[in-house]
């Protein structure tokens, strides 16, 4: 297990507890101080937010788009946490940022998903970082690579970050529909079992892309038991100069939290017998995961016959035919027992590339 997991903060260490779910909100681009204010003022009177979120250098697709409005943000900043007492978080991609929010008292760092990808930048970032206590939220990297997300998040651990966060905004992908950037669920899934003290919270603004399927992927977030949401928040969402289609006025943002369907509170309150159902429950399917582990094994024994066998009779190993069959019998079988097509395709191509390996 990677030594990071050792000595990370829970986000209760950093983070004012609010009501559940826990929220950082605010827009995705500081655009003026009223702007700034405005948002920040009716953000604070939501009981989960917890943190102000606001870009002030935006990293664009394109030359030319509008890139931020930088330091000259600073001032709104400090005014939106004086008057609302919410913590600030702001992007940081270079050196000077860092400096900048430093000496201004940011609260909050985060680490962009285009900054992620780059071990260069992550290590120039991490060394400005060497003996700072401020928190840092690390994005995925835009392409679907756990281990470049892991080394990340290593990398400001070896400087001494401890106040350390994942943050889920999906991957970025030629087609990505519905989603903006798909969300791959298991990879931060793989995240937490991996590190299991570090939080994660999700960003469903960057996953949806558009304000029609952020209840669903904020809802998703909460029944994956993500750690809070980090989601985009505008006065005036169809004015905003940055991602326009996903933010939503705080007043949209408190309807979207008043429609989750929140898990039930006080799991201690639960009756014991539940408790022993579950456990029940949980035996019986240790009992099939097992009696699957050996029937996988001996299938994989077979193969491996099937494979020595090929060889013998200068067959080639991927027997096309054979696979369209196998694919269809046990589509066909899998569907009319109730596992959706889905799962199966998933299934059956490890089961055969693993039989195409050891053969
Ligand atoms: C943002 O949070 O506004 C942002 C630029 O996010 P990401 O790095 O996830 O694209
Ligand atoms: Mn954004």
């Amino acid at each position: 297990m990677p030594e990071i997991i050792k000595k990370i903060r829970p986000i209760s260490d950093y983070l004012p507890s609010g009501s559940f779910p826990l929220i950082i909100s605010g827009p995705c681009s500081a655009e003026s101080e009223e702007q700034v204010l405005e948002t920040a003022r009716e953000l604070a009177k939501l009981p989960q937010v917890v943190a102000f979120r606001c870009g002030l250098w935006k990293p664009r697709t394109r030359p030319g788009d509008f890139e931020g409005r930088g330091e000259e943000g600073m001032e709104w900043l400090k005014k939106a946490k004086l008057e609302t007492g919410l913590p600030v978080a702001v992007e940081v991609a270079l050196p000077q940022h860092i400096e900048l929010c430093l000496k201004n008292d940011i609260d909050i760092l985060w680490i962009g998903s285009r900054t992620v990808v780059n071990p260069f930048s992550v290590h120039e970032i991490a060394e400005v970082l060497k003996g700072v206590d401020i928190p840092v939220l690390v994005k995925n990297p835009v392409n679907p690579d756990l281990l470049l997300w892991i080394g990340a998040l290593e990398r400001l651990y070896q400087q001494g970050i401890r106040k350390l966060a994942a943050v889920h905004r999906g991957f970025s992908a030629y087609n990505s529909k519905p989603f903006r950037n798909l969300p791959i669920w298991e990879i931060p899934i793989e995240l937490r079992r991996l590190l299991p003290g570090l939080p994660v919270l999700a960003d469903p603004s960057h996953i949806s892309g558009n304000r029609k399927m952020l209840p669903h992927v904020a809802q998703t977030a909460i029944n994956l038991s993500f750690d809070g949401l980090m989601i985009e928040s505008h006065i005036h969402p169809e004015k905003a100069l940055t991602d326009r289609n996903q933010q939503v006025s705080p007043r949209e943002l408190e309807i979207l939290i008043g429609n989750l369907d929140l898990p039930k509170k006080g799991k201690e309150e639960r009756t014991e017998d539940l408790g022993f159902r579950i456990e029940d429950l949980r035996s019986r399917i240790d009992e099939l995961d097992e009696e699957i582990l050996d029937l996988m094994a001996s299938r994989m024994e077979i193969v491996r016959k099937i494979g020595a066998q090929k060889k013998e009779l200068g067959m080639d190993t991927l027997q096309l035919e054979r696979w369209r069959q196998v694919v269809e019998d046990r589509l066909k079988k899998g569907t009319s027992k109730g596992l959706s097509r889905h799962f199966l395709m998933k299934l059956l191509h490890a089961i055969h590339e693993e039989s195409l390996r050891i053969q």
